[in-house]
């Protein structure tokens, strides 16, 4: 089996999801007393966000070259960067690197196509939401994607950075997402994508009257198939 790096901390209420799910998926795949070889590397949250809030990407790229080179000298075989929002420095990472970045949009567009669905909503920051790195790479696989108006996007960029990534869970900021899921849906999304790897811990698939797409599940997902191989189809 493969060692997966995890660069995580972004924040950390996510990055304990990658673990927990990795491992759990090793285990319902290998069974017995397997788990998921896993190199974890966790940045202090605080720092990537104050590079968020200056816009300087250039900056947040090397941090996290520099983090991920150190996952590679250390035996990891995979990366994967847990968060949706970092993947904008993505290339930066990449060519600081020889082992393969899992790109989550990738990893989403695959669950979507798999799911038939052509048309999605986008949930995440603002940044993952209006500028075009994610939309373009989902799209990029042949989906259409669309993203909340203005006051919705502003709320679910509010609810991630003042509660979520603080681990704060609230059933107003629940309903407030199901009401702009709905919105979405009646623009034509035929799927959510849930693309802010905290969103799955406020918001399921009971919440939304169409296909959603947890971007940390899916994710974790594709590494372990890469880590362990594709699971055998019946
Ligand atoms: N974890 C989030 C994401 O998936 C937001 C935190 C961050 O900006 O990295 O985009």
């Amino acid at each position: 089996m493969k060692t997966i790096g995890m660069l995580g901390g972004m924040s950390w209420e996510s990055t304990a999801e990658y673990y927990r799910l990795a491992n759990e998926f090793v285990r319902d795949r290998l069974g017995g007393f397997h788990s998921a070889p896993i190199l974890l590397d966790s940045l202090d949250f605080a720092e990537v966000e104050a590079l968020q809030s200056a816009g300087d990407w250039a900056a947040a790229g090397e941090l996290l070259a520099v983090r991920a080179r150190r996952l590679q000298d250390a035996g990891a075989d995979l990366l994967v960067l847990c968060t949706n929002t970092m993947h904008i420095v993505i290339e930066r990472v990449e060519e600081s690197l020889h082992i393969p970045v899992l790109h989550i949009a990738d990893a989403t567009a695959a669950a979507i196509s798999a799911a038939d669905v052509s048309r999605v909503g986008l949930l995440g920051t603002a940044f993952t939401m209006e500028q075009a790195f994610y939309r373009e790479r989902i799209e990029s696989h042949g989906i259409h994607v669309s993203v909340p108006d203005e006051d919705d996007r502003a709320l679910v960029h509010r609810v991630i950075y003042d509660e979520l990534v603080h681990g704060i869970v609230r059933d107003e900021s629940r309903a407030a997402y199901q009401r702009v899921v709905d919105r979405l849906v009646e623009r034509g999304a035929g799927g959510i994508i849930l693309g802010c790897t905290e969103i799955e811990l406020l918001l399921t698939q009971a919440d939304s009257p169409v296909p959603v797409f947890p971007t940390t599940a899916i994710h974790v997902a594709a590494a372990v198939d890469a880590a362990v191989g594709p699971a055998l189809t019946p």
